[in-house]
């Protein structure tokens, strides 16, 4: 069987679990061995060649347990009790998170100051217990709202300001929906205490041109922070899942960012499937003469990519 088999050159890791990882592995060069405080990538088969190096991934419990060590703080980041528990213990961090996770908590801690004191609230659109969510959650004593979708909005006050801010990893058409459904509301809310017999006319996407303020009461606010790299690679795949006859997704079944993107790919190419590792991959979905695209996520390694690809190659010879 012939096949036009191509990797996505846009694929691999992004720059925040790039440099984690050769951080991790550079101390690892010349030392025994690391802890790394929860999984350094959300990869079973990088975590198993980091492994192999050395490293070990432990929780908070055991993190507590440990003195004097050097711990690995991994690119999602993590809430100040960490760092108050590491300074307690006597650990050297060797902390990789995220510069841009790291502006958003800052963003978030400054935001949270300003609008705790007229009765805000701040909204984070992310996964309930992912650790980059739990990280920012931490910044404001876990004075944070979390919500996965529109349907979660209910509890939340938007006669007084909201601040909304995205997990960095999330899919940017849902955020932009969550925030048309916000601006609606904050809307609504301003109409009922005007007495305004328009309320609830206007669904706030008309105005999501300026998907950040409320204009007119200022009440509501979104901050975009889904992280660049994350955004361009929806719209470079969007285009590289609609130009091949069969998607190969290769990603950690853990990832959350793994699970966007492939739910995006299938959505423009039905036959899309997610590869964990070679033994998931199934031949009898392929038609002689078919062109296949191999990408990922976020948390997958480039070279899964490319064994992926020497390994099919090498199946469709025989
Ligand atoms: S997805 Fe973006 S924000 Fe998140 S770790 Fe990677 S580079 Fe940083």
């Amino acid at each position: 069987m012939k096949l036009n088999i191509e990797i996505d050159s846009d694929s691999g890791f992004c720059n925040g679990v790039v440099r984690a990882v050769k951080r991790a592995e550079s101390y690892l060069d010349s030392h025994y061995g690391l802890y790394s405080l929860g999984a350094i990538v959300h990869n079973s088969q990088e975590i198993e060649r980091l492994q192999k190096k050395g490293l070990q991934i432990i929780d908070a419990e055991q993190m507590a347990d440990l003195q004097n060590e050097v711990v690995l703080v991994r690119a999602h980041g993590e809430p100040p009790a960490t760092y108050a528990l590491a300074q307690k213990n006597e650990l050297r961090l060797i902390d990789c998170t995220c510069p841009v996770v790291l502006r958003l908590q800052k963003q978030i801690a400054s935001v949270y100051k300003e609008i705790s004191q007229q009765g805000g609230t701040v909204v984070i659109f992310g996964k309930k217990g992912h650790a980059e969510v739990n990280g920012l959650v931490g910044q404001i004593g876990g004075n944070a709202v979390v919500v996965e979708s529109a349907d979660e909005l209910d509890g939340i006050d938007f006669s007084h300001p909201v601040a909304l801010f995205s997990q960095t990893t999330k899919d940017p058409e849902e955020y932009a929906m969550l925030i048309a459904e916000c601006k609606a509301r904050s809307k609504r809310a301003k109409g009922e205490a005007d007495g305004d017999g328009e309320t609830g006319k206007d669904g706030g996407a008309g105005e999501s041109g300026k998907a950040d303020v409320d204009g007119d009461s200022g009440r509501f606010r979104a901050y975009d922070t889904i992280c660049k790299q994350v955004a361009a690679r929806h719209k470079s795949l969007v285009k590289f899942a609609a130009t091949h006859d069969v998607i190969l997704f290769v990603s950690g079944h853990e990832s959350s960012n793994g699970k966007v993107l492939f739910n995006l790919c299938k959505s423009q190419n039905p036959k899309t499937y997610w590869v964990e590792n070679l033994e998931m991959l199934n031949l009898s979905v392929f038609k002689d003469g078919e062109s296949v695209g191999i990408c990922g996520a976020t948390s997958t390694p480039h070279w899964q990519l490319e064994e992926l690809y020497i390994y099919l190659q090498d199946k469709i010879k025989n």
